[in-house]
């Protein structure tokens, strides 16, 4: 839960996550921040995947209240990808996903997922909790991983992601930043984590129990996706 000193010292909250996706691992061999041998070779034509994590499930329940309304990180992620699914689906834009139930999904699963669907783009959506209960808005995290293509695109994902946070919600975001976590360190094409809203913040948990948030939230990540591409 507070093994994230990079972020700590970055937010003074992240750290406080209870959440194993944080956790950090071996830092990625040179090897795997090269160009993946598809950027060389021309790829055969087909439709751009992108590629919805809903954080946890299964066995993780990622952070969750103990009141009413009870909700829970992995359920939560789970609904809004869904949502996400069926927005981008009517864009025309192709979705895998890393699970789509309460199943446990281990963090190399999910990047492994995420090349073998040859995904344009990762994006893992998450929910996100602080000591300091007053905190609230999205935050949107990319690798600096030296590639400087890879990071550049992970960057821009998450600018186009955190424009339409502040147009489509209620709720201003926290911003685009730049932090050392599994899922986007480990993939090898432009990756975001995005971290929602905190359900340690009485408005945002008040949020999250609404079905009508829940759609614009997942509107918001569709329309930031879809700008990407677009740009
Ligand atoms: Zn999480």
């Amino acid at each position: 839960m507070v093994r994230l000193l990079l972020l700590f010292l970055l937010t003074g909250c992240a750290a406080s996550r209870p959440t194993s996706e944080y956790a950090l691992g071996p830092l990625p061999s040179r090897q795997k921040l090269t160009p993946r041998a598809e950027a060389v070779k021309p790829a055969p034509k087909q439709a751009k995947v992108v590629f919805l994590d809903p954080g946890h499930g299964g066995r993780d329940p990622g952070t969750q209240m103990h009141r009413w309304p009870n909700l829970k990180e992995k359920t939560l992620t789970l609904e809004i990808a869904k949502q996400v699914e069926q927005q981008l689906m009517s864009l025309g834009i192709t979705v895998a996903m890393s699970r789509r139930g309460d199943t446990t999904v281990s963090l190399e699963k999910r990047v492994s997922l995420a090349s073998s669907h040859k995904a344009a783009i990762f994006v893992s959506i998450h929910i996100n909790s602080c000591p300091n209960k007053r905190i609230s808005g999205a935050e949107l995290w990319f690798y600096n991983s030296q590639n400087g293509p890879r990071t550049k695109s992970s960057q821009k994902l998450a600018t186009c992601l955190c424009k339409r946070f502040s147009q489509l919600l209620p709720v201003r975001p926290r911003g685009v930043k730049s932090g050392n976590l599994h899922v986007i360190r480990e993939t090898p094409m432009p990756a975001v984590l995005i971290e929602a809203a905190f359900l340690t913040n009485a408005g945002e948990a008040r949020l999250l129990s609404l079905p009508s948030f829940k759609t614009k939230l997942a509107g918001a990540i569709a329309s930031g996706i879809d700008d990407y591409f677009k740009k």
